[in-house]
């Protein structure tokens, strides 16, 4: 087992009660206070720990950084270093937060200069993106929607089952949790309509996605296997992958998607390592039809992470639209690098995978309002009155996710974005 995984750890931080941010998560994000500039840091209960602090005052040393690793703006050197270097820094501070370790626990002006509330700092974008690729990986939601544009009949295409489906996406507009955007315009084109229009999206809704992040580069021309896959991928942040619906439908013909999902994409800041995720594991679905050898994998890497999505109209309370979770996912993804490198292409440190809308069996686990409402043809109801198909002006669209299990949990926080009128 993982050091840090241990159920039996307990932290001499005080921990409120369903904390996401347990001595057993110990994920990585960066942020900013006051004057100081971006540094790297971990989560514990509802404290932020400057990493950066730790390595000035000692605490960090034989595990390999490099000096001013943590006061970096991205993670993306960190990452880089390795598995083996990341794991022991996980280790390390899972120790240092350890209830018998006094080492920072008695050292009262580190903590002071080290510990921030988390209410107090501005979390930023935890790592740069070179690369962007979304997969379509849940057999609920490519069902659900292939069965409303072709029926249930053919609603999953040839292909489905043997590759793991995805398309190249845009990584410049993928941005932190709480960062404002505005509801995108484009071309659309009703079905009785003449000529396509121009103006605000009129469907815009939310993806329920899972991202992974990968630490190590492969050559290009050189591929990775499926059980190979684990040593590339850092961790994990939930995804809201907006799409404007409308727009998609008349755009998406013959090369798929494109201004209908590059306008914003939110990711919670908190990275979750893989590591951490560990005793989440779980057994996939059976795969049926037999996919080829390079897809097959030896571990399950199912996650069993609980997801959900709450609407917020402007000035009122929040409604949860939806319950799902990461482990209603047909490709894993191990299948998904290994597909992704077969034909020799590259990975980057800092490249990000979702896993496509995530959509569970019940309805009540839909994972975007397209389905939740199938196609705006069952509004859903909201605590204040109103109904929405789509998301309106003035919403706010919250995303969380946490896995627990034998008393541990580790989560993810947040990620929210409010969506502003049309420029
Ligand atoms: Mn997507």
């Amino acid at each position: 087992m993982i050091k840090a995984n241990d159920p039996n750890r307990k932290s001499w931080v005080g921990l409120p009660s369903d904390c996401d941010f347990s001595i057993q998560n110990i994920p990585f994000g960066i942020f900013k206070s006051n004057n100081d500039g971006p540094r790297a840091a971990t989560a514990i209960g509802n404290k932020v720990l400057d990493l950066s602090a730790l390595q000035e005052e000692g605490l960090l040393d034989g595990l390999g950084l490099p000096t001013g690793v943590f006061t970096k703006s991205t993670l993306n050197e960190f990452m880089g270093l390795g598995k083996a270097v990341c794991r022991s820094v996980r280790d390390r501070l899972s120790d240092l937060l350890e209830e018998g370790n006094a080492e920072l626990r008695d050292n009262e002006a580190l903590k002071a200069r080290a510990f921030y509330d988390m209410r107090e700092v501005e979390m930023l974008m935890p790592v740069n993106v070179p690369n962007y690729t979304d997969f379509y990986s849940s057999e609920q939601h490519a069902f659900n929607v292939g069965t409303m544009f072709r029926g249930p009949e053919n609603a999953l295409m040839p292909n489905w089952k043997h590759i793991p489906v995805g398309y190249h996406g845009r990584a410049s507009s993928i941005v932190v949790s709480g960062t404002p955007f505005h509801r995108p315009k484009g071309q659309t084109k009703a079905d009785d309509a003449e000529a396509p229009s121009f103006g605000p999206c009129r469907l815009l809704d939310f993806e329920l996605e899972m991202a992974y992040i990968t630490g190590k580069e492969n050559p290009l021309g050189d591929p990775v296997s499926t059980n190979e896959a684990d040593d590339y991928i850092f961790g994990f942040v939930i995804l809201n992958d907006w799409s404007a619906r409308d727009i998609q439908k008349w755009e998406y013909v013959p090369l798929g998607p494109f201004l209908a999902k590059n306008f914003a994409s939110h990711v919670s800041p908190w990275v979750v390592t893989m590591d951490a995720l560990e005793p989440f594991m779980v057994d996939g679905p059976e795969q049926d039809p037999e996919v080829l050898p390079y897809l097959k994998y030896d571990e399950a890497t199912h996650f069993d992470v609980k997801l959900e999505v709450g609407i917020q109209p402007d000035g009122s309370d929040e409604t949860t639209v939806s319950n799902s979770n990461f482990k209603h996912m047909y490709w894993n993804v191990r299948q998904q690098l290994a597909h992704h490198t077969v034909n020799g292409c590259n990975m980057q440190v800092g490249d990000m995978y979702g896993s496509g809308t995530i959509s569970g069996p019940e309805e009540s686990a839909y994972g975007s309002m397209l389905e939740l409402s199938w196609r705006g043809t069952k509004p859903i109801p909201m605590k204040d009155g109103s109904e929405r198909k789509f998301i309106q002006d003035g919403d706010t669209v919250i995303m969380r996710g946490h896995a627990e299990k034998n008393g541990v949990r580790v989560g993810f926080g947040e990620v929210k974005a409010k969506v502003l009128p049309a420029k």
